[in-house]
C-alpha cells in the first residue's frame, strides 16, 4: 500500500460539486443552492483538517441533517460531472498503482469508499478526498465507525496517511501436510522507527479489514502461481531463480510499497531454503 495522489484543485473541489449539483432535479438543486455557504465552509474545513493532519477532529455538522437526502443524491445517478470526477481521481494516480486496492492490496479497485461515512457526513458525498478508490470487499467491510470511542481514527486514509517506508508486514512459509502445498502466515511486526499513534492506526486498519486473514486465504493460489512462473523461467533457460524472484519482488515494492503482501511473499519465497524442493514438486 502506498499513499494515493490527491486530485489537483483545478477545477476547485467545490466547483466540481457545483457541476454535479446543477445536474440534479430542480427540488434537490434548489435545496442545495440555498445551503451553498454551508457546503463551502465544510469543504474548507475538510481541506484544512487533511492538510493539518487533524482529520479525526472532523465533527458531524447538524446543518447537514435537513438536506442530507439532497446532499447524498449528488453521489447517486450517473451524472456526467460525477463520472468525470471519478475518472479524474483514478487518472491522478501513478500507472499500475491501482492494479490493487489501496486499502488491502489484494484486488483491483471497483468502487469508491466514503472515508468520512456518507450517513454522517453527507456534505462530503462527492468531495474528491473523501472518495477512495477501493475494492468492493473493503468497501463493504469498512463500517461507519471510523473513530474509536477515544476519538482515534480506525482506518488509514489513502490520500493523506503516509505509510512508513519500513517493513511491517511479515510472512512465514510452511509446508502443508499431504498436499505438497506451501502455506503462509502473515503478521504485523512493529519496526523501531514507527510512532505509537501511527502503529495503532496501521494495526486497527489491518484488524478491521481482516487483512492478515485475507492474505493467508489468498496465499495458496498466489504461491502456486509464483512457483509456476519460476518453473517457466527455469524451463526457458533461466539460471538464478532466486534472483529472478527477488527482482520481481523489488519491482512490486517500488510500485506498491514495502508492505505489499504479494511482494513480501515473493521475497520470502526467494529467500527460503526449501525453494528448490518446492520447485521440483508438481
Ligand atoms: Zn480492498
Amino acid at each position: 500500500m502506498k499513499r494515493l495522489t490527491p486530485l489537483g484543485d483545478d477545477p476547485a473541489y467545490v466547483d466540481r460539486y457545483v457541476a454535479i449539483r446543477n445536474r440534479k432535479h430542480l427540488a434537490v438543486r434548489n435545496q442545495l443552492i440555498a445551503a451553498h455557504t454551508f457546503v463551502e465552509e465544510r469543504y474548507d474545513e475538510l481541506n484544512e483538517a487533511i492538510a493539518d493532519d487533524t482529520l479525526r477532529l472532523m465533527a458531524v455538522d447538524g446543518r447537514a441533517t435537513p438536506i442530507k437526502v439532497a446532499l447524498r443524491a449528488c453521489y447517486e445517478g450517473a451524472t456526467q460531472p460525477l463520472r468525470d470526477l471519478k475518472k479524474a481521481i483514478i487518472a491522478a494516480q501513478p500507472k499500475r498503482l491501482l492494479k490493487y486496492c489501496p486499502m488491502c492490496g489484494t484486488t483491483i479497485h471497483s468502487t469508491f469508499d466514503h472515508y468520512l461515512p456518507a450517513v454522517r457526513f453527507p456534505e462530503f458525498a462527492v468531495h474528491p478526498l473523501n472518495l477512495v478508490p477501493c475494492c468492493s470487499k473493503c468497501n463493504s467491510t469498512k463500517d461507519d465507525d471510523w473513530l474509536t470511542p477515544a476519538g482515534r481514527r480506525q482506518y488509514l486514509h489513502a490520500f493523506s496517511d503516509e505509510i512508513p517506508d519500513e517493513t511491517f508486514v511479515r510472512v512465514t512459509l510452511h509446508e502443508e501436510d499431504a498436499m505438497l502445498g506451501v502455506g503462509a502466515r502473515f503478521s504485523l511486526v512493529r519496526p523501531n522507527g514507527i510512532e505509537a499513534s501511527t502503529w495503532a492506526l496501521i494495526n486497527s486498519h489491518f484488524d478491521r479489514l481482516h487483512l492478515l486473514e485475507r492474505y493467508a486465504e489468498l496465499s495458496n493460489d498466489e504461491i502456486a502461481e509464483v512457483l509456476s512462473d519460476c518453473r517457466i523461467f527455469i524451463d526457458a533457460g533461466g539460471l538464478d531463480v532466486r534472483q529472478f524472484l527477488g527482482h520481481r519482488a523489488k519491482e512490486r515494492f517500488g510500485i506498491h510499497g514495502r508492505n505489499h503482501w504479494r511482494a513480501v511473499l515473493m521475497q520470502a519465497l526467494a529467500a527460503h531454503e526449501n525453494l528448490d524442493s518446492w520447485l521440483e514438486g508438481t
